[in-house]
């Protein structure tokens, strides 16, 4: 059996092939643009290189309301051109074979639980700081969703007195993503965020607020394990300020794993989106 994941980001795609031990074969990544010609290079890769079922994870806020009229798709996203595009949908009836369909975080979050650092645990969360935040959660075994998916990206945080920077959240003056994602960083240090030295008073910054989420996150639903990853958690000194501000923050009101165990980062790196594309697809392969 092949099968085929989608890693559907909102600065690029990448797609993949594998096989059902999650062996990736084949991988692409190009920009997002279009939808049209980002769909249009998706469905060739597909076709040059066929798979059995596909597991996509895209960006949002997506519809994932299997009875819904817009299952399937990229609902009110700011990205232009993205609003209300039938993305699952143009897929499947270009490629006409099972595909699963969830979140980029989800996917990554079932990628860490299948082979990454999770899979011993029921209940994880897989958080990203990057370009966004965002966070999905697996809840014994399976896919976390409500309503629609989670969007903790946006959780409003305390903001800290001394931090005058304007949220890049054009919703939310201080809501996690506007005060603590990759933009906000380079926005506060007027610099890009991989260039800011590791000892400087902003990472203490950064790691309270993603400490506030941390322990919102532990708060609503009492995870084994928080994973963070995306571009900004490659300053891996903030593993140890974020499990330092989240103790004092907690101040031991619930118990947790040891922090070194408990906030730690992801076990496959930047493939945990396409191997939980694949572990998608190997499920509803079975399920169809
Ligand atoms: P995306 O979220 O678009 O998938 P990334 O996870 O790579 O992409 O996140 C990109 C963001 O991460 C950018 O805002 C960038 O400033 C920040 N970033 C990338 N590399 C680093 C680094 N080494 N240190 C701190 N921030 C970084
Ligand atoms: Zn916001």
């Amino acid at each position: 059996m092949k099968l085929g994941a989608i890693e559907a980001g909102g600065t690029k795609f990448v797609c993949a092939t594998g096989d059902e031990k999650l062996n990736i074969d084949k991988r692409i990544a190009f920009p997002t643009t279009t939808p049209e010609e980002t769909l249009a290079r998706t469905i060739a890769f597909f076709k040059e290189n066929p798979v059995d079922a596909l597991g996509i994870g895209s960006f949002g806020p997506i519809d994932l309301r299997p009875e819904s009229p817009t299952y399937g798709y990229v609902t009110s996203t700011p990205k232009p051109g993205w609003a209300n595009t039938d993305f699952l949908g143009t897929l499947r009836s270009a490629l006409a074979i099972p595909a699963a369909w969830t979140t980029d975080v989800n996917e990554a979050a079932f990628g860490e639980m299948t082979l990454g650092v999770s899979q011993a645990d029921d209940t994880s969360i897989y958080v990203t700081i990057g370009t966004g935040i965002g966070a999905g959660v697996v809840n014994r075994h399976a896919l976390y969703v409500g309503r629609t998916h989670p969007e903790v990206g946006h959780f409003i945080l305390h903001r800290q007195p001394d931090d005058t920077m304007v949220s890049t959240c054009p919703y939310h003056e201080n809501c996690a993503e506007g005060l603590a994602a990759g933009p906000a960083v380079n926005k506060r240090a007027g610099m890009a965020a991989k260039d800011v030295p590791a000892d400087n008073p902003l990472w203490t910054i950064e790691a309270n607020y993603i400490a506030q989420l941390c322990v919102d996150l532990t708060l609503a639903f009492a995870p084994d394990k928080i994973i963070l990853n995306g571009g900004v958690m490659h300053q891996t000194q903030l593993f140890n300020l974020v499990r330092r501000e989240f103790s004092e923050l907690l101040n031991d009101y619930v118990n947790t794993p040891p922090l070194t165990e408990y906030i730690v980062p992801a076990g496959l790196g930047e493939e945990s989106g396409v191997i939980g594309g694949l572990a998608l697809a190997r499920e509803t392969r079975r399920s169809n």
